[in-house]
């Protein structure tokens, strides 16, 4: 018998670490490549979603989408006993803000949130944009489906909403469409405005642009590969932790890193099939997406996309050239693409959202001992504690150690200098917090 219940003890132990809830997979399973087909096709037959397009029209331009992806998010919360509060949240912007706003225009973004049960106030965000363009970035009257750039990302969000709905959170969701955004990322910076004067406590958004394209321009074809985009340190960090990263590391360790590597290894753990690139850039070259603004607001957020990109077919006039197709259309999305994609968004959003909170405060000790030191803070919620580690030329945290519900520990042999180190939090049901980086030295 007792031999038995240590058994018992024992298998506790190997799921707090193997991050086996088979709620994930059902996740994975509910996602829909029809329903995002359906509502791709939708918002594609707007003609244009241009910022500063009609909105008084029922079937053209940006007014009606987002009435539509509004009314889409009333009905799914019609479904889960009013589980989602959808409102919009907007600002204005003034003509001449920048060359691309040609006339004032109300940057109206649509939010819907699913409120935490334990932790309200905490918040992981899906987003994708509702707006559109083609070639010139301010003509708001042509043909703009706009269905890879960025329906995709919208109809993902939406279908998220529609499959985490069924589930209940510690922590809140906030499934999220973006305006403004190839007029200048406007949307982001409203709502990124709009939640540090609510103040909520923002884990990070996980920002989904252009999730439907598996044909490079290159000729290159997977539906396997995709992009995590994060920058490496925040760009509200002082000085002061500017130059302690000299002595004591954290170059590739800033918030967004650490989510972008969540979500690589929620991926590799329960889609091992898709094949995750992290790219370690803010963004595409000189190019920019939604989840700047929340980083400019010292928000941890990456960037999902498509791996493959196709230049012909985005920002483009619909036209034939040359013999080739220009324009972001209906034909060029793979839906089953998208909705790998999608799923990939909503298993790292409910990892998240069940997961306790990270710890605080991680400090490190071990300088001139053999062995590495850690100590945190206790979390509410947390059932234990892991700690990461790898070395130092490493992208991934490929060491890790469950220490149970203590607040310190020693890693024997471990020598601070040859690696990085991080403190998760970890919930009952196996699920874990963000990586933090060490941000206190000990002696
Ligand atoms: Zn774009």
């Amino acid at each position: 018998m007792k031999k038995l219940l240590f058994i018992g003890l024992l298998f506790i132990g190997l799921n707090l670490t193997a991050q086996t809830d088979s709620r994930i997979y059902d996740i994975i399973n509910a996602v829909s490549a029809e329903r995002i087909e359906s509502d791709i096709t939708t918002l594609a037959n707007f003609g244009t979603r241009h910022t500063l397009s009609d909105t008084i029209s029922e079937t053209r331009g940006i007014g009606a989408a987002r009435r539509w992806i509004k009314s889409e998010f009333d009905k799914i919360s019609a479904d889960c006993s009013n589980c989602l509060n959808v409102f919009y949240q907007k600002d204005l912007v003034k003509k001449g803000e920048n060359q691309r706003i040609v006339k004032d225009v109300w940057v109206v973004n649509v939010v819907a949130i699913q409120k935490g049960t334990k932790y309200p106030n905490r918040y992981i965000i899906m987003s994708g944009d509702i707006d559109s363009r083609v070639s010139d970035p301010t003509d708001f009257e042509s043909d703009s489906p706009g269905a890879n750039d960025n329906a995709s990302g919208m109809a993902g969000t939406i279908e998220a909403a529609r499959v985490l709905s069924k589930y209940k959170f510690e922590s809140s969701v906030i499934y999220l469409g973006l305006s403004g955004e190839e007029q200048g990322l406007f949307g982001g910076k409203g709502l990124a405005a709009f939640a540090k004067e609510k103040g909520w406590d923002i884990i990070g958004i996980i920002n989904n642009d252009m999730i439907g394209n598996i044909k490079g321009v290159d000729g290159v074809v997977s539906n396997r590969d995709f992009r995590i985009f994060s920058e490496p340190v925040p760009p509200t960090e002082t000085e002061r932790q500017r130059r302690a990263r000299r002595f004591y590391g954290g170059e590739v360790d800033g918030i967004s890193r650490q989510l972008a590597r969540y979500v690589h290894k929620t991926t590799k753990t329960y889609m091992p099939e898709m094949n995750p690139t992290m790219i370690y850039r803010l963004d595409r070259f000189g190019r920019g997406g939604h989840h700047r603004p929340f980083n400019d607001a010292g928000y941890a957020g990456i960037r999902i996309m498509e791996s493959h990109e196709n230049y012909t077919q985005q920002h483009q006039d619909i036209r034939v050239e040359n013999g080739i197709a220009y324009g972001d259309v209906l034909e060029h999305v793979n839906f089953e693409y998208a909705k790998k994609l999608t799923a990939v968004n909503a298993i790292n959003l409910a990892s998240i959202a069940w997961a306790p909170p990270a710890p605080e405060t991680v400090e490190i000790g071990g300088i001139v001992e053999p062995s590495a030191k850690l100590k945190w803070n206790k979390v509410d919620g947390a059932r234990g504690y892991k700690i990461y580690w790898r070395e130092t030329t490493s992208p991934t945290w490929d060491n890790s150690r469950y220490v149970g519900d203590l607040t310190e520990a020693t890693l024997d042999g471990i020598v601070i200098d040859n690696y990085f180190f991080g403190v998760a939090s970890v919930g009952a049901d196996g699920h874990e917090s963000m990586v933090v980086f060490p941000n206190k030295i000990f002696r």
